[in-house]
């Protein structure tokens, strides 16, 4: 049976006396205002607990669920997950409007993962009237992603600063899946000396490899067919590359034919990239990896895989 929603309930933290208003699904705290989230915050600090924050858009699925578990065996004890479809990184003709929601749902799979305080802002709490400042990362976020989205990382940096500075964390987890989103909120907490640690999840994959991802839901059963597409082209592009092809054209057009042999998948790029820069590798002798986005339909999917240069043949040789 699903437990009730309890109304906000006048609470006296342990640090002062003010008012938390915060609802309760059992033992999760509810909070819809940056106020009721630091004075549960603070109080968990108070008690010792270890915090770490795990921000999503929602409609949540195992991979968000196992960057909770990041967070555990990375130490936190008091866990807080944030969801909020940031208006910010979405295009002018992007899926904001129509990007999938399921609070119930949502509150239910994170009630079962024992998550101690949940986070949903409105947009006017986390963007009031006036708001006029957005983080700015440099090169890494002008790539791939950042050249096909203007404006997208500026956005994702901007609430995620927001973010930090509301919950203020020990530690706060990302998913690899969203590769060149974590190098840039890197250089963004080296930079801007955001005091905690970043801890990165590996991506959860569904049996045919499929990364799972919320905009999956937007597929037909036809299309869900066709996905799985991206991985295998990713897939070919690693292979070759621990196979010793170590020219970045060769292995491009390696994964697009792979690619090509699925009618309807829609290749915006397949690259490989130094995963610290996102720009083509400058030599086989370190990590590189293999990023691609595609379009079915009108969704887009994107994915990668990083491959360690211990699996690249001569990687070692200078
Ligand atoms: P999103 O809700 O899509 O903004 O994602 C929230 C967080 O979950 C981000 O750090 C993502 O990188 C991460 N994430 C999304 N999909 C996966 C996945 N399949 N495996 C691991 N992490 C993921």
């Amino acid at each position: 049976m699903e437990a009730p929603l309890t109304p906000a309930s006048r609470t006296l933290s342990p640090h002062g006396g003010e008012r938390v208003a915060e609802s309760r699904v059992r033992g999760m705290i509810i909070s819809r205002t940056i106020q009721d989230v630091r004075a549960a915050v603070c109080g968990a600090r108070d008690a010792g607990r270890v915090i770490a924050l795990v921000p999503t858009m929602g409609f949540l699925h195992q991979g968000h669920l196992s960057l909770v578990r990041v967070a555990r065996a990375n130490g936190a004890d008091f866990i807080v997950v944030s969801i909020f479809v940031n208006p910010l990184q979405f295009g002018p003709n992007e899926d904001f409007e129509r990007y999938p929601r399921d609070e119930k749902r949502d509150l239910k799979k994170l009630e079962d993962e024992e998550v101690d305080l949940l986070f949903l802002p409105p947009v006017e709490v986390m963007y009031p009237p006036g708001e006029d400042t957005r983080v700015a990362v440099g090169e890494v976020s002008e790539p791939l992603e950042g050249e096909r989205r203007p404006g997208h990382f500026a956005g994702v940096a901007t609430v995620v600063l927001k973010l930090f500075n509301i919950v203020q964390p020990d530690l706060a987890v990302f998913g690899r899946k969203d590769g060149q989103q974590c190098v840039v909120i890197e250089r963004m907490v080296r930079d801007l000396d955001v005091p905690l640690r970043l801890v990165f999840g590996e991506t959860i994959r569904e049996h045919d490899g499929l990364a799972l991802s919320s905009r999956n839901s937007y597929l037909s059963k036809e299309q869900r067919v066709l996905a799985p597409a991206l991985h295998r082209a990713l897939r070919a592009g690693e292979e070759a590359i621990e196979h010793g092809i170590h020219d970045v054209e060769a292995v491009e057009k390696l994964m697009r034919k792979m690619a090509a042999e699925t009618p309807g998948i829609e290749v915006d790029y397949l690259a490989v990239v130094d995963p610290d820069t996102f720009r083509p590798p400058g030599d086989f002798h370190h990590d590189v990896m293999v990023a691609g986005a595609v379009g079915i339909g009108k969704t887009r999917l994107i994915d990668n895989i990083r491959i360690s240069k211990r699996a690249i043949p001569h990687a070692h040789i200078e």
